[in-house]
């Protein structure tokens, strides 16, 4: 099938090294600094939805963007029998989604304060954030595909990507005619509420999209019950099996899951590479986003005759990041979502430090869920007992004739979702790109940031089912019949 569209139009983002446009960003963002927002179920019939709780603002605990409301079992049950699937010809549904993509974009100033102070994004990854948002509905939507719909489509959808993933999820069921109830992730309802609120005014039917806020007793009871005829998770791969065990359980056979998962991934920076490059790939892989992205890079392989030069390099950089508050434009490190999150990176620093094996840490501030940077040691990836959610890289050394060992423990991690390597000899980028297996694999850059229609995402093993997001076969997963053009 053809890879890329023939057409191909990414969104533009922002420039921001260019003043009028931060100007014009501050101005946009400016009346929602300290506005409060309140989110709730949006049922096709009416909501009864439990008492409000308070939405937290990881970076700062004086804050309150807004309360949320859950969905009650009665409003799950309403939303399960309203359903109804997305019946207006492709053409239509590709319209309403690029109306979607452009009320995005107007958006912009209400969006990026959402994702400031309700998911704890920086300003880079605000604009990464709504444009790859952009793109999946764009891309969806020119895509769609003729083939009979599954019926009505479960999307839970995580926090770390609280618009981009969660629109991409939605995008696709509906590009496909599919009736979606979206359980979006308990910490960040608000920016769910307000992006189905764009959806509703573009044009989708309420009873082909539902918002049904709330916990893992939501995504529940949506993905056991004989009504839902297909789901798409991401989140981490203990729950992708739950839920796999529920859909067996309760849902027609073959019932297609598109999950998305964890990762453990590696980069093999050897040395041929040129180190100033390696630094800063790195440097982005692990800890942009705080580390809080699925494919981030959680252990680096350093051939070990560079190792000492190169770690002092790649401390000297982490010295260099600033960790501050979401809003500040000089932020490169935000916090972590919650005091749950931050409370087990935290544990897990502190083992390092008591088994001695901390290279670096940097200070972290002392309100807000931060965890600092922080490098540790480590002899392989297999050491790694769990995904570390967060901004803390591992680095261990190889010698010159350990390359098979190292490619070999990176298979056996069982995951399989990015791997970057470093280095200028050819042969060597064809030879171990050949054998590790995973989904993305990124050469002498850094290894996160996939974008739609270029870079499909996703992994294999304990990273996810596929097929890949913003990629040519993803849609097919998402239609009973697929039409044969839109098939693998
Ligand atoms: N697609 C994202 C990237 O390439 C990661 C998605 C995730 O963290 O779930 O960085």
């Amino acid at each position: 099938p053809e890879l890329f569209l023939p057409e191909r139009v990414n969104s533009k983002g922002f420039d921001l090294k260019h003043q009028p446009t931060l100007d014009a960003i501050e101005a946009a963002r400016a009346p929602f600094a300290t506005h409060r927002w309140s989110a709730a179920p949006v049922l096709a019939a009416k909501a009864e939805p439990e008492e409000a709780r308070r939405v937290d603002n990881p970076a700062d605990p004086a804050d309150t963007p807004g309360t949320v409301a859950h969905a009650s079992a009665k409003d799950i049950e309403t939303a399960l029998s309203k359903a109804e699937k997305w019946d207006a010809p492709v053409a239509e549904r590709a319209e309403v989604l690029g109306k979607i993509a452009d009320l995005y974009e107007e958006n912009y100033g209400e969006i990026f304060a959402i994702l400031h102070r309700e998911a704890g994004k920086s300003q880079p990854d605000a604009v990464a954030e709504l444009r790859e948002a952009v793109d999946f509905l764009r891309y969806y939507g020119a895509n769609a595909p003729e083939g009979e719909a599954v019926g009505t489509f479960t999307c839970i959808s995580p926090w770390n990507f609280p618009l981009a993933i969660f629109t991409g999820q939605i995008a696709a069921a509906l590009a496909a005619g599919n009736a979606v109830l979206s359980k979006p992730a308990e910490q960040t309802p608000i920016i769910a509420h307000f992006a189905v609120g764009l959806m509703h005014k573009a044009g989708v039917p309420k009873s082909a999209l539902q918002l049904l806020p709330g916990g893992g007793e939501v995504g529940a009871a949506l993905t056991s019950d004989a009504r839902v005829g297909g789901v798409a998770f991401t989140g981490s791969t203990a729950t992708a099996m739950k839920i796999r065990s529920a859909m067996a359980k309760h849902l027609a056979p073959g019932a297609p899951l598109i999950a998305e998962t964890g990762g453990m991934n590696c980069m093999i920076v050897d040395s041929t590479a040129l180190p100033e490059q390696a630094v800063q790939a790195i440097i982005e892989s692990a800890f942009q986003s705080a580390g809080q992205r699925c494919s981030a890079l959680r252990c680096l392989y350093v051939q070990e005759d560079i190792a000492e030069e190169f770690t002092r390099m790649l401390t000297g950089a982490m010295e260099a990041l600033v960790i501050g508050k979401p809003w500040d434009l000089s932020t490169d490190c935000g916090p972590v979502i919650d005091e749950t999150a931050r409370a087990g990176i935290a544990e897990h620093i502190q083992k390092a430090r008591a088994e001695g094996r901390l290279i670096h840490e940097l200070k972290t501030p002392n309100s807000g869920t931060y965890v600092a940077p922080t490098l540790i040691k480590v002899n392989s990836v297999g050491e790694l007992e769990r995904e570390i959610f967060g901004p803390v890289l591992h680095m261990a050394t190889f010698g010159a004739t350990e390359l098979d060992t190292v490619i070999e423990e990176i298979n056996s991690t069982g995951y399989g979702l990015t791997f970057g390597l470093m280095t200028r000899i050819d042969d060597r980028v064809q030879y171990v790109t050949e054998r590790v297996m995973v989904g993305n694999i990124y050469v002498n850059r850094n290894q996160i940031g996939a974008i739609v229609g270029s870079q499909p995402f996703g992994g294999e093993g304990l990273s996810g089912t596929g097929p890949k997001a913003g990629g040519p076969h993803y849609l097919a997963r998402f239609c009973a019949h697929p039409a044969p053009e839109a098939g693998e």
